[in-house]
């Protein structure tokens, strides 16, 4: 294993820190000049070492904006993944008796580094994967928000006690950690979803392997080292790169006890399917198609602004986004509105102040994106606006879609079926809140739907006949804040037990009972019977 200078507080130097958000790394329109140096190399980070890889494949890390090379990311080698899971292994026996006071005292600190780091972080995440800044800090503020839910662990992991079950017997209940787990990562959300993650299981007293998204693995390796800062001991938390091979490995490893999964339904159904069948625990969360109905009673104002804001924020590459709108009535009086707003939206790069949405995060998604509008069009939805063709100044490379609307789509077409993942909103329409609920429960995704209207009667209805994960009441992304967990549905999810909030406790331990009896007993013959509480 190649180890690195050490500096301060003896950990090794992290080139990648200098890497993702150095001067090179990022341009602007203004310094937009192409740079001659080599882009440095992610490097995994093992037992407490961040080391270069020995691996001899890499994968460029590109500005989706810019297409310049942020840096370059290995595939890790399988001795380099064995390694990791060895100093998760090794470490585990320490940490799991580690007092769980000290334990959140780290993540105490944790907090506090995120939020002295915050602007680092959201322009990493920018420069990698294309979001506005704006967004970026919410992205770190909203895996933050479940760092600070860590910060209680005690309370949370409180066993059940009950006194005197049989004559002199008390029965009580306590959460163990499960061991190494381990997290793989979407691009998305740089920040938030490695934060869901490994927070979560290490206070609980587990140690973990952690794989960012191959697209965009900065914000995940200065969380990493974060956490160091904060105290975390050396082989607690690992982190190895790469695509399947290495989630593969993942998967198959005896020493991992449980693994979280965010992403696409291709690779997380095959997770799914792999690890549970060598024994492991998982919860994978999924791809999504959430919809809005919006009823005629509905505020003018707030719901245009809020299908706006939700269709083509993070230029629709959010699992939450508001990808498809049923309109109660017929959409042809809210259609010119909305493609007002729409239209007024700035695209640029995600560093240009003013920018709403940025570009997606490569070539192939927007090719994606763009065939999906096209085979709308084809089978006969109308184009309300079009946004393939958007050029944006001084970023002529970038992966850029305007914001897009199709009207009068139909659960049939393709891009109604297939998850977009671009700023492409569908319009569809409903004679009643009957049929509207009815389209929603047809699909086969369930992570989120909303409704919007000033009828309690109307919201009540969909409430309760809606099966979707995550219901808003003229809220358009009703993701829960970490106190509850984040509760995707259907296709959406594969599992039983969600991320973060009290599942997201019970997914990272396990539970043990224990039956006791202290008392002094009058000798008396052993009895074969199946104890119970009762007399004979
Ligand atoms: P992705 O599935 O392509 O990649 C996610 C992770 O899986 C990456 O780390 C990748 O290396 C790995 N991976 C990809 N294909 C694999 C395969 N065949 N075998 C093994 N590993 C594989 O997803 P993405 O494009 O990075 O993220 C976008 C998707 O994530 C969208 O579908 C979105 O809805 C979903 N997502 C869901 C949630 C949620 O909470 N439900 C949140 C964020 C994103």
């Amino acid at each position: 294993m190649l180890r690195f200078p050490l500096t301060r507080a003896g950990r090794s130097f992290q080139p990648w820190k200098s890497c993702a958000i150095g001067s090179f790394r990022f341009s602007t329109a203004a310094d937009a000049s192409p740079s001659h140096q080599i882009p440095s190399k992610v490097r995994n980070l093992i037992g407490g070492e961040f080391v270069e890889s020995e691996s001899n494949a890499f994968i460029d890390v590109i500005n989706p904006a810019t297409q310049e090379v942020v840096s370059q990311l290995p595939l890790t080698t399988n001795e380099e993944f064995k390694a990791a899971v060895s100093a998760a292994k090794h470490a585990f026996p320490k940490w799991r008796n580690t007092p769980v006071t000290t334990r959140q005292r780290i993540m105490f600190k944790l907090q506090e580094l995120i939020r002295r780091d915050m602007d680092k972080l959201a322009m990493n995440i920018t420069v990698e994967q294309g979001k506005t800044l704006r967004d970026a800090q919410g992205d770190v503020f909203r895996g933050l928000e479940v760092v600070e839910h860590a910060c209680g662990m005690a309370s949370l992991q409180m066993g059940e006690y009950v006194s005197n079950v049989s004559n002199g017997i008390d029965t009580y209940s306590i959460r163990e950690p499960l061991g190494v787990c381990a997290g793989i990562c979407p691009f998305n959300f740089p920040a938030m979803i490695p934060l869901w993650m490994f927070p979560m299981a290490v206070t609980c007293g587990n140690t973990y392997i952690l794989k960012p998204s191959e697209k965009d693995p900065g914000a995940a390796m200065m969380l990493a080292e974060l956490a160091m800062e904060a105290g975390l001991p050396d082989g607690v938390l690992n982190i190895v790169h790469g695509t399947n091979d290495v989630v593969n490995n993942i998967c198959d490893d005896r020493d991992i006890k449980a693994i979280s999964f965010v992403g696409s339904n291709t690779a997380g159904m095959h997770i799914y399917a792999r690890a549970a069948a060598k024994g492991k625990r998982i919860q994978s969360n999924m791809g999504a198609k959430n919809h809005a109905i919006v009823m005629p009673d509905a505020s003018l104002d707030a719901t245009l602004n809020a299908l706006v804001a939700a269709g083509f924020g993070a230029a629709g590459q959010r699992c939450m986004a508001l990808s498809t709108v049923v309109f109660v009535g017929g959409s042809k009086p809210w259609e010119e509105k909305l493609k007002e707003r729409a239209k007024e939206l700035k695209v640029n790069a995600g560093i240009e102040p003013g920018t709403d949405l940025g570009p997606v995060i490569s070539k192939q998604a927007k090719d994606r994106i763009c065939k999906l509008i096209q085979s709308g069009v084809e089978s006969g939805a109308r184009l309300v606006l079009d946004g393939r063709s958007i050029v944006v100044g001084g970023y002529e490379d970038g992966n850029f879609v305007g914001p897009t609307i199709l009207a009068d789509v139909t659960s049939n077409m393709e891009c109604y079926e297939e998850e977009i993942f671009g700023p492409v909103l569908l319009c569809m329409q409903a004679d009643g809140l009957e049929e509207a609920i009815d389209i929603v429960n047809r699909n086969k995704f369930g992570n989120g739907a909303s409704i919007f209207t000033t009828s309690g009667v109307a919201a009540r209805k969909f409430q309760h006949e809606i099966e979707a994960g995550q219901v808003g009441i003229n809220v358009p992304i009703p993701v829960p804040l970490p106190f509850f967990s984040f509760t995707g549905s259907k296709a959406s999810f594969a599992g039983d037990l969600n991320f973060y909030g009290k599942a997201g406790v019970q997914f990272y331990t396990q539970i043990k009972t224990v039956t006791q009896q202290w008392k002094d007993l009058p000798s008396q013959a052993a009895s074969l019977a199946m104890p119970t509480s009762q007399k004979a």
